[in-house]
Formats: structure tokens, C-alpha cells, sequence
């Protein structure tokens, strides 16, 4: 059989680490592509002397510059190119058989609407880009035969128990998140003004890039995952529970008809999901170690303190009252932002979300003009709000 040749788009990411963990792995069934990088030059240059793949993208003209030269002297033949085109021709290009979307954020959306309509097979970790084009992406992908599998473990875990056949012939009833709750599930709600970026990025369960490990402090993160799911599985969001379980060792289950709950398991290590999606349907090693259920100290399920988690409570105004998707991604991607950088508190977060949800009340989009200026108009909007906030 012939390598799966692949294109990691966010390489230099925590997703991103991970794939490439797999592929050496295994390196008689994947050879790499391309890699994509955004800044993180170091780490995208020890990857291409690991890797070799035939091109690399970085952010701008400057650094492809830098990177050409380093590669040239270290007399590896690899071309670089530069900025959001490149990585979509990347994303596109007949050279390559499967995609990682593993960009964080609204960036990583033009290229994974390329590698969909291009017929590619797409891994797909990025959320925010399924969160503000939904029913584009998923008719898009449709079309071009382009199959989406999911990496976030929760989907992985939905689509492991839930699979197309399955789908093809309906019966779920319900989909139940499960979420960690994060740093903060315990946290005195009266200290949440001191909170500090390095508390929110410190997951207790998960090593992951910054903006989703403060997703996951705010419980956003399992928003976007909800409306990720209705998408990925077209399933009313009224049908898609919530449900806190600080182990992270249930990643997700299926409620069917008759009442049969199926649940997927395993230690909290994204290299399950990525080796799973890589070699679907086959099954590989993932480097992860065994579950032990018997040291795993007891599995425990509570419902979610929407008080607690205000980020969450809103999401859930957006997916059933229809408030605006796109206008809650952006929001939250400036505000999180904000926050890591010292000009916003932990508690202004959802304060922003919810000031720029208000004053943008926001139709269903289906086309990608459409949902990058609503896109653009948001993150003003949520500028001034930060701005704005005491
Ligand atoms: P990281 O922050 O670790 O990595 C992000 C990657 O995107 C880096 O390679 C970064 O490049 C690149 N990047 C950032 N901005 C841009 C841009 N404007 N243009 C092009 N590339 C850019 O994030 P994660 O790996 O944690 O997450 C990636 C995605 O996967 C997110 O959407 C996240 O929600 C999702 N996900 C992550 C999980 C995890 O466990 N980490 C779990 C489930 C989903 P550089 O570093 O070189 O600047
Ligand atoms: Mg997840």
C-alpha cells in the first residue's frame, strides 16, 4: 500500500506534535507533504530535518526568507512559501492525500474550505472554522467527496460510536459531551477576578495550545463543541447534552433509541483520536499507555454550573435561539486574546462575548463573503468592547 502523503496545517501546534508523534510511528504508512507554521520558525526547522516533507508555508515574506535560508544551509531541498494563499494551494495541492487542520482560530478556515473542496481527506481538530461556516463547510465537503474526520475528542469519540453506517440508518437519540470543567471546576467563584493567564492554560487533564486551554478554563471551548457536533453529525443541538467528568477518561457517548448508551475510553491523550482518524478504518499504535480503570480513582458525572460557566450559557442562547455563530467565535477569539495578553480579566470574557452578541444580531450564513464580514465586523466590535471594559 502507498504512504498516505500528508499536509499538516498548524504543524508547530500542540495538534500539530501530535500527528507528527503518530506519523514517526509509523513511518511506513505516511510520509509528510507539507508543514505549515505561523512564527514558531525553531520548532517548524527541527521538524523538517525529522520530516523532510517538499514544501513548508510560514507567515510572511521575512520569515520564508529566514527559513529558505536555513534550510538551504543545513542542505535540505525544501520549498518555502508564505502567507493565507500559500497555505490554501497547500491544502489543495493534488501531492497530498489527507490534511490536518490543526490551525487555531478563524486563520485556519480558508484552508480547510480548500482541502473540502479539493475532495481531500481532512482531519479536523479545527473548530472555530466549523463554528462560523456550518453548513458551508459541510455541503462543500459533501460535494467534493471530501471526508471530514474528527480529531477533538469528543467527536472522535461520538464518531467512533457512532458511525456512518450507523448514521445512514439514524437511531441516535441523543449525543452527550463530556467535559473536564477545566482549571476552575472548584475554584472559590470569588477569586475568579485574580485569575491569571498561566492559571487558565494550566489544564489539569489536557496539554494543549493556549486559546483552547482558556476556552476549556471558560467551558467556551465545550460550546463550540456542541455546535461542532450538531454540524459534524447533524444533530439538533436541542438533542446534544453537556455533561462534567473531571477524569477525561469517557471522551463522549451516543444514546440510542432503545436506551443503549455507548461510550468511548481512554487516558486523555490526543494521539488516540489522531491515530485513529490517521489510519481509519484500520486501527494503529498511538504511543499512548493502557487504560487501567481499576487506578483511575472512580468515574464521576455531574451536570454543568452554567453559573459558574457563563461562556457556556451563552453558547447555548446561540444554538437555540439563534444568535449569531460567527459573531460568537470572533468575539471570543479577540477577547481570549485580551486576556492573554493583559489588557482583559478572566471574568470579561463572557462580558465581552455577550456585549458583542447583543449588538450584533446575526442571520444564518452560507457563503464564505458573507461569514468573513461578519466575521470582521464582530472583531471590531469586540475590540471597542475590551477597549470599553472596566
Ligand atoms: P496551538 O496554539 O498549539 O497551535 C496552533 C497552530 O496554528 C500553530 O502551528 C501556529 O503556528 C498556527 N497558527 C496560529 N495562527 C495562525 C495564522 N494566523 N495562520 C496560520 N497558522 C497559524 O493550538 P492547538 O494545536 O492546541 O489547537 C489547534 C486547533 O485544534 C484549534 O482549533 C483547537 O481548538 C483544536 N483542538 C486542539 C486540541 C488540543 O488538544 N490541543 C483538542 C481539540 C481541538 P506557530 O505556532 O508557528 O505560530
Ligand atoms: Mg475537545
Amino acid at each position: 500500500m502507498p504512504a498516505q502523503r500528508i499536509a499538516i496545517l498548524g504543524a508547530t501546534g500542540s495538534i500539530g506534535a501530535s500527528t507528527l508523534d503518530i506519523v514517526a510511528r509509523h513511518p511506513e504508512r505516511f510520509s509528510v507533504f507539507a508543514l505549515t507554521a505561523h512564527n514558531n520558525l525553531e520548532r517548524l526547522f527541527a521538524q523538517c530535518v525529522a520530516f523532510r516533507p517538499e514544501v513548508v508555508v510560514v507567515a510572511d515574506g521575512q520569515r520564508a526568507s529566514r527559513m529558505q535560508a536555513r534550510l538551504r544551509d543545513a542542505g535540505l531541498p525544501i520549498r518555502v512559501s508564505h502567507g493565507p494563499t500559500a497555505l490554501c494551494e497547500v491544502a489543495r495541492d493534488a501531492a497530498c492525500d489527507t490534511v490536518v487542520a490543526a490551525i487555531v482560530g478563524a486563520a485556519g478556515l480558508k484552508p480547510t474550505l480548500a482541502a473540502a473542496r479539493a475532495g481531500k481527506k481532512i482531519l479536523f481538530a479545527n473548530k472555530e472554522a466549523l463554528v462560523m461556516s456550518g453548513a458551508l463547510l459541510m455541503q462543500t465537503a459533501a460535494r467534493a467527496g471530501a471526508r471530514l474526520l474528527p480529531v477533538d475528542s469528543e467527536h472522535n469519540a461520538i464518531f467512533q460510536c457512532y458511525p456512518e453506517q450507523a448514521r445512514l440508518r439514524g437511531g441516535a437519540i441523543r449525543l452527550i459531551l463530556t467535559a473536564s470543567g477545566g482549571p476552575f471546576l472548584n475554584r472559590p467563584l470569588e477569586t475568579f477576578d485574580t485569575i491569571t493567564p498561566d492559571e487558565a492554560c494550566a489544564h489539569p487533564r489536557w496539554s494543549m495550545g493556549r486559546k483552547i486551554s482558556v476556552d476549556s478554563a471558560t467551558m467556551m471551548n465545550k460550546g463550540l463543541e456542541v455546535i461542532e457536533a450538531h454540524w459534524l453529525f447533524a444533530m439538533p443541538a436541542e438533542r446534544i447534552d453537556v455533561v462534567m467528568h473531571p477524569q477525561s477518561i469517557v471522551h463522549s457517548m451516543v444514546a440510542y433509541a432503545d436506551q443503549s448508551v455507548l461510550a468511548q475510553m481512554g487516558n486523555p491523550d490526543m494521539r488516540i483520536p489522531i491515530a485513529h482518524a490517521l489510519a481509519y478504518p484500520e486501527r494503529i499504535d498511538s504511543g499512548v499507555a493502557p487504560l487501567d480503570l481499576t487506578i483511575s480513582g472512580g468515574l464521576t458525572f455531574m451536570p454543568p454550573d452554567l453559573a459558574r460557566f457563563p461562556c457556556l450559557k451563552l453558547v447555548l442562547e446561540v444554538v437555540r435561539g439563534g444568535r449569531g455563530a460567527v459573531a460568537l467565535n470572533a468575539a471570543n477569539e479577540v477577547a481570549v486574546a485580551a486576556f492573554l495578553n493583559g489588557r482583559l480579566g478572566f471574568r470579561g470574557i463572557p462580558e465581552v462575548v455577550e456585549a458583542v452578541l447583543e449588538r450584533l444580531p446575526e442571520p444564518e450564513f452560507s457563503d464564505l463573503d458573507h461569514i468573513l464580514e461578519a466575521d470582521r465586523r464582530a472583531r471590531k466590535a469586540a475590540e471597542e468592547a475590551v477597549e470599553g471594559h472596566p
